[in-house]
């Protein structure tokens, strides 16, 4: 009996995010926003003029239906989107660059986790590695020495998870531009995260912004949909146009392309930031990552009863303050001061500890933590509905 209702057991589930990171990799990163939910429901129940144009009756193309929010947005003169940034970053090597020579800082090599590591994507598009430079320090001049007839692309990776600190040097946006104009080789900037939005402007700390990247003279830029801009999972590609339409036509793009329900969630969080007053209202990215950590003790304050008669007699349960983080390698050392329920079990022991810890992740609703010293921490700052979270703690009893 307990083997045939498992095969009707969903493995992909909601979850509440408590771990402090707002965008999680593992627990899907970004929470979309009501009109894009609204936008995927509308468009993935039946059929839709995905690659069709309706006025003139012949096929489209589906990048139409973000490539002018994404041009006026960004400034680019033209726009693509696959899968993932992965996927972007893949392609735009292959097609730019494959068999030839890309420059890349040594300090730029990034691995981003799961696997994704330039030198080795470097290898998979088909593109030589051209490592320049030292790890701490490159200069314009290491640059000029390395591009040669061979070289295909000047490259430029946002070192979005790590900060070298100390003696260094790196060659600016602007600078690149300037050598990939004078030596006649298109300049890519790999941004990551990449964000729309200046971040100071909501209390966070300044990213590079796709519009900068551009205006400094990068030829084509890539960044994620799921990270700083809060969208579904996708890979934006923007730039000159004759690149983008170079990109468009490889094989490979067809390969990436997005689906129908990536489409219409993108669509309706581009449409969010044309009307940037009320941004922070309507995509949870952004509200969570500004909100205050007085907001968010607000609602710890709110919940610890909750959480007090839940754990009565097993757990000591307090509110203290608490560091979340972006995540997603966005600003990876800036610290976002929070507020978490800090449990610590009555008897103090470890094995104590990992049965709380694992009965919270078997909830219906899984509550996902932090482990840190011996206590268990949930950091509230992407909770708003305390009342769900109260439902879930009715359910800890029967564990
Ligand atoms: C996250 C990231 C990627 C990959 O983006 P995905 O959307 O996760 O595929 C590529 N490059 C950098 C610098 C990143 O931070």
């Amino acid at each position: 009996i307990a083997e045939l209702s498992a095969r009707n057991e969903d493995t992909l589930v909601p979850v509440l995010n408590l771990t402090g990171t707002v965008l999680h990799t593992n627990l899907g990163r970004a929470y979309l926003p009501e009109k894009a939910l609204e936008a995927v429901t509308r468009i993935a129940r039946g059929a839709s003029n995905l690659e069709f144009q309706l006025d003139s009756g012949i096929r489209g193309d589906r990048d139409e239906h973000i490539a002018s929010l994404l041009t006026e947005l960004t400034g680019a003169e033209s726009v693509t989107v696959v899968n993932n940034n992965a996927a972007a970053v893949l392609l735009c090597l292959n097609t730019l660059a494959e068999g030839r020579e890309v420059c890349i800082s040594r300090g730029e090599l990034v691995e981003i986790g799961g696997s994704f590591r330039i030198p080795e994507v470097m290898a998979k598009s088909g593109c030589n590695l051209a490592e320049i430079g030292a790890t701490n320090r490159t200069h314009r001049d290491d640059y000029v020495k390395a591009i040669n007839e061979q070289t295909g692309l000047l490259l430029k990776v946002h070192t979005s998870n790590y900060e070298i600190r100390g003696f260094t040097n790196e060659v600016s946006y602007d600078d690149v531009a300037a050598l990939s104009r004078e030596y006649s080789v298109p300049f890519m900037a790999d941004l990551g995260s990449g964000t729309l939005v200046n971040l100071e402007d909501y209390g966070l700390a300044h990213e590079p912004t796709v519009q900068e990247v551009l205006s400094a003279g990068a030829d084509v830029v890539t960044f994620s949909g799921d990270k700083l801009l809060g969208g579904p999972q996708a890979g934006i590609i923007a730039g000159r146009k004759e690149l983008i339409d170079r990109i468009k036509q490889n094989p490979l793009k067809r390969a990436l392309r997005v689906d129908k329900m990536t489409m219409a969630a993108l669509t309706e969080v581009l449409k969010l930031y044309l009307n940037p007053e009320k941004l922070i209202e309507e995509l949870p990215t952004l509200a969570f990552l500004s909100r205050s950590r007085e907001d968010i003790a607000s609602t710890a304050e709110a919940m610890l009863p909750v959480f007090e008669s839940a754990l009565q007699g097993i757990a000591n349960v307090a509110v203290i303050d608490s560091q979340s983080q972006i995540g997603s390698g966005a600003l990876p050392l800036d610290q976002l001061p929070s507020c978490a329920i800090e449990i610590t079990p009555i008897d103090g022991s470890d094995s104590a500890l990992r049965k709380l810890v694992s009965a919270f992740r078997n909830l219906p609703t899984p509550m996902i933590g932090r482990m840190q010293d011996g206590r268990l921490l949930f950091d509230l700052r992407t909770v708003t509905n305390v009342d769900a979270v109260a439902t879930q703690l009715k359910n800890l009893g029967g564990q």
